[in-house]
């Protein structure tokens, strides 16, 4: 080709990526589809089989497991050990009883194919309890509750989200000697690896004047924006099984999948943000549409 010719096809190239980004800043929904695009949806402090298998009666509620299957979208649960002994449907005084254990419930979230990690046996505030009761007691809690899940699942979980993400160093490493990986907010994890914080126990029913203003659904896009404005597009959203998180799910899979993304396991996504190396990811993302010239 002649080099003129060139020069007219880089600078009409140019132009279509331009107008393109300009299009996609106004209107997300015109993102295509990206194989790079993952989110690991993660529900911490169940089973609660009354979020799990929706309500009737005076409060009627979609069960959070017809939702993510009516979506398509396999989750990761990060269970309470003490919910997985038997006879246990919940705490009484908080959780409708819907005449199912918390056995039962975790048997048919693997059943429908969503993963159960490690959220601690009695979900108590690990630094704390370091303090009190000694690193070998924190790392006792975790892996009491890996027995609890591996005894119901069959599968000995391999990830641990300590409650509030409290832990210390010691601890995280020694659970790290024993094979686990701690999930954190921590800046010291690299931000694809680093939860993401929705913030859905701020918008409990009855209690919800915290909860991030317009809606839930829009806060969390947000917090995508501005990850994706780093170049991230691989999320771990951490959310809670509750009830009014169950009712913001089909929009906000809905919003995200318009956005090109795709929804895995938490191991799925493990293996596939951590198999690659930073620069093929980088080449990867630098192709896609949606590095945009924006703020950092
Ligand atoms: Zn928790």
């Amino acid at each position: 080709m002649p080099r003129v010719h060139i020069l007219i096809a880089a600078v009409i190239l140019l132009w279509a990526r331009t107008s393109c980004t300009y299009s996609e800043t106004r209107a997300p929904l015109a993102i295509p589809l990206s194989a790079d695009k993952l989110i690991a949806l993660t529900f911490d402090d169940g089973p609660r089989p009354y979020v799990l298998f929706g309500t009737k009666g005076d409060h009627p509620a979609p069960g959070l497991l017809d939702t993510l299957e009516n979506n398509g979208v396999k989750g990761t649960f990060f269970v309470v050990g003490w919910r997985l002994t038997p006879g246990t449907w919940g705490e009484r005084r908080h959780e409708q009883n819907v005449g199912v254990t918390c056995i039962d419930a975790a048997q048919q979230m693997v059943k429908r194919g969503h993963e159960l990690e490690d959220h601690t046996f009695t979900h108590i505030e690990l630094r704390g309890a370091e303090r009190t009761k000694g690193e070998q007691w924190v790392v006792g809690d975790v892996e009491r509750a890996a027995q609890a899940i591996k005894a119901v699942t069959g599968t000995q979980p391999r990830y641990v989200r300590p409650p509030d993400w409290s832990i210390s160093d010691d601890a995280r490493l020694d659970l790290e000697r024993h094979g686990y990986r701690v999930l954190t907010i921590s800046a010291s994890n690299s931000i694809a690896l680093r939860d993401v914080n929705s913030l859905d126990y701020l918008c409990t029913r009855g209690n919800s004047t915290q909860c991030p203003k317009p809606s839930l659904a829009g806060a969390v896009l947000k917090q995508v924006q501005q990850r994706e404005a780093k170049g991230i597009y691989t999320h771990i959203m951490v959310f809670h099984e509750l009830s009014t998180t169950t009712a913001i799910m089909p929009e906000l899979i809905g919003s995200l999948k318009a956005r090109g993304y795709r929804f895995v396991t938490l191991t799925e996504y493990m293996r596939l943000v951590t198999s690659k190396p930073a620069s093929t990811r980088e080449v990867a993302r630098s192709t896609g549409p949606a590095v945009l010239g924006g703020s950092r």
